[in-house]
């Protein structure tokens, strides 16, 4: 397995898989790499050939008062998890050459990128949609696999997908959680111990709100005791919690399937999200 920091080299060595006939797939990440992100890497090798897992903090996808500097960079165990995994290729560029000196474009999406986490993190997904549009382009995959964990980031990128007529297909991967049912995260490395046993407080209170809307509660009220209870088991804030048409990612009203209950909440110095077909 090969780990490269250059474009140059990146080509090169793509080239020689293209003259082989293989199909290419992409698993884009942060690094920190955990189960989840292993899971889109299975997702990976079952349907191509060989398997291309980047790593890139990326800048642009942070807010200045978010977590750039302390999000956490481990590519040595990260390299180790993708060589026993089957990564045939890692990609890993330094900041300055995926934004060279002088780079002045940006992509934004709208309609899916609205709202939810683009309300709370303005630009955020500007950020992704640029980053992820970059990788395609360096790697041309023919598949690209990304996480259900982040929902609204999915929708963003199959619309750009589609949008500026990449040649690939984006595969979406259901979200790998722990024993008690905390989406696996890079972020939960942030939680104390008592933290992370408190963290759960999100899917459970997620699971229940969805029982009560099937039902046939008033949405607005099940949701506002959603968020009141995660506050209570010791969340700090929720940024949002709604429930969502699971295709156009359009506000619902009033409970219709197929719906996703999508929420954000901050725990300890954690931002956590979440989301489940409801
Ligand atoms: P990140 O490194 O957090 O940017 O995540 C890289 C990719 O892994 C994204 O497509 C995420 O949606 C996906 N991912 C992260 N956590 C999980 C999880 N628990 N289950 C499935 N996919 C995940």
């Amino acid at each position: 397995m090969q780990i490269i920091n250059r474009l140059d080299l990146l080509k090169s060595e793509l080239e020689s898989v293209r003259d082989s006939g293989a199909s290419l797939g992409l698993v884009p990440t942060m690094g920190a790499l955990h189960a989840g992100h292993m899971a889109l890497v299975t997702a990976a090798k079952a349907r191509s050939d060989k398997v291309a897992l980047s790593i890139f903090v990326n800048p642009k996808q942070f807010g200045e008062n978010e977590d750039l500097d302390a999000y956490p960079r481990q590519l040595q165990a990260d390299a180790d998890l993708c060589r026993d995994a089957g990564v045939d290729l890692i990609w890993a560029p330094t900041p300055t050459e995926m934004y060279p000196a002088g780079f002045s474009t940006s992509i934004s999406v709208s309609g899916v990128s609205e709202g939810l986490c683009g309300g709370n993190r303005p630009g955020h997904f500007d950020g992704v949609a640029l980053v992820v549009a970059k990788l395609f382009n360096q790697v041309q995959p023919s598949h690209a696999f990304f996480g259900e964990k982040d929902y609204q980031q999915l929708a963003v990128i199959r619309r750009m997908a589609i949008d500026l007529d990449f040649p690939l297909e984006v595969v979406g991967v259901p979200t790998v959680r722990d024993e008690d049912g905390l989406a696996l995260s890079s972020r939960n490395a942030y939680l104390s111990p008592e933290e992370r046993a408190k963290a759960v407080a999100l899917p459970d209170n997620m699971k229940l709100a969805i029982k009560k809307m099937q039902a046939g509660e008033n949405i607005a009220l099940v949701l506002k005791e959603a968020s009141d209870a995660i506050v209570k088991a010791g969340f700090k804030s929720v940024d949002y919690i709604e429930l969502r048409n699971a295709q156009t990612l359009e506000k619902m009203e009033k409970y219709d399937s197929p719906a996703r209950l999508i929420a954000a909440a901050h725990i300890g110095p954690a931002r956590l999200i979440d989301n489940m077909a409801a």
